[in-house]
């Protein structure tokens, strides 16, 4: 889950990583009166949406009176901002927030993320400040300086000192840096995070350090434990899709191509995407109908991979391990009755009943409704069907 990143600068204020101060608007009026709250002369008007890039994308206004904060509430609020982060259609802003202008000295990064090579925790910092962590990392990979962080020791000042030094900071500055890298530590970990980032952190004149932007995701698995965090999901900025099989217990993910996949748990599921991308095809979605897959949720997820026009035929690779064969196919048929499903079905069961499972799809004789002998034949069953190819 990502969140916006006036609430990632709340989670910041709680574990004292610096940040400008800063209100959050919905209206014009709510913005100029935020600004006047704020007081001072230079004030950056910020568009809220969880795309990255808004500075470039003109989401990012400085402004140096009242009057120009209005004018760039006006422009942005209601826009649809285009980043290149965000379709080509861009992302409508619904809110804007308006923080003091900071005078920077420098801009750096400081950002942490899961290992899973090192299976720790990493925290990562950079002179590149402003720039995408992705693009530092394909040109110029040695600029980027990474400490692995054990969680049961927890963040040491010589994990900051490193960094520090990797910085080129001066050692009067080093304290203040390290201070801020231990804090961005203990909100990494105690929410739960699977992504944090402050990018640019900024030096000001005077030597401190403060976090101009801020971006954090959360781990779905652990959202449990953090209703305070859940709280702040904003579901305008979730794919609609998405957002509906997640409400009932599909995992549902668009991609782009044109064959339609329905498949019971994660692994398979991403077989099933390498296997039509080795025939020749696209797949549409993942979707994983999860362990316990009944004619409910087969036509759920019928009805939901069909919303996706791209989708030209549909791949049903289910392996009867919990569930029998059996008991899918004649779910399979079931749901073809409480949805219209008017692309071709190819159907690969494998497992308990998998011989009674291709008789009943055979008895049912229903003309779009395709059994495959195995994964290979299925995978190209689908991949020529999406082609408009008979099979
Ligand atoms: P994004 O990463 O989406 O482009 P940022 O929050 O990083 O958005 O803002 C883009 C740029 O705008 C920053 O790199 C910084 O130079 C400038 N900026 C952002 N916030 C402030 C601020 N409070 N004061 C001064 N400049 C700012
Ligand atoms: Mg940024």
């Amino acid at each position: 889950m990502n969140i916006h990143e006036y609430q990632a600068k709340e989670i910041f204020r709680r574990y004292n990583v610096p940040t400008p101060r800063g209100y959050v608007a919905s209206s014009v009026e709510e913005a100029v009166q935020n600004a006047q709250k704020l007081g001072g002369t230079l004030w950056v008007v910020k568009a809220q949406i969880h795309a990255g890039g808004r500075g470039l994308g003109g989401g990012v206004k400085l402004a140096r009176s009242l009057d120009e904060v209005k004018a760039h509430a006006q422009a942005l609020l209601g826009m649809n901002l285009v980043t290149h982060q965000t379709t080509a259609l861009g992302t409508c802003v619904q809110k804007i927030y308006i923080e003091e202008g900071v005078e920077i000295a420098n801009e750096f990064y400081l950002g942490m993320v899961l290992d899973r090579s090192q299976e720790l925790p990493v925290m990562m910092a950079s002179c590149e400040g402003g720039m995408e962590i992705e693009t530092i990392a394909q040109s110029a990979p040695e600029k980027i300086i990474k400490v692995s962080i054990d969680p049961f020791i927890g963040f040491q000042s010589y994990h900051g000192r490193e960094l520090a030094f990797g910085l080129n900071l001066p050692q009067e500055e080093t304290q203040n840096f390290i201070h801020c890298a231990k804090a961005l530590y203990e909100a990494y970990m105690h929410n739960d995070a699977s992504m944090i980032e402050i990018n640019p952190l900024v030096k000001t004149k005077n030597g401190t350090f403060i976090a101009l932007d801020a971006k954090m995701s959360f781990d779905d698995n652990a959202l449990f434990r953090h209703p305070e965090i859940v709280a702040m999901r904003d579901t305008s900025e979730e794919n609609p899709i998405e957002r509906e099989a997640s409400e009932y217990g599909l995992s549902y993910v668009k991609l782009n191509g044109s064959v339609g996949c329905m498949v019971n748990g994660a692994g398979l599921a991403m077989g099933t995407m390498d296997i039509i991308d080795y025939a020749g095809g696209e797949p549409a979605n993942f979707l994983d109908v999860g362990g316990g897959a009944n004619a409910n949720t087969v036509a759920k997820g019928f009805e939901i991979i069909l919303k996706d026009p791209n989708v030209k035929s549909i791949f049903v690779n289910i392996f009867g391990g919990i569930v029998r064969c059996d008991r899918i196919a004649n779910g399979i048929l079931e749901a073809t009755k409480m949805v219209k499903v008017d692309v071709p079905v190819i159907v690969r069961l494998d497992g308990t009943n998998a011989k009674e499972a291709v008789e009943i799809l055979k008895n049912a004789n229903i003309k779009n409704i395709i059994s495959a002998t195995d994964l290979s034949d299925g995978a190209q069953k689908a991949v020529a069907a999406a082609k408009g190819a008979l099979v």
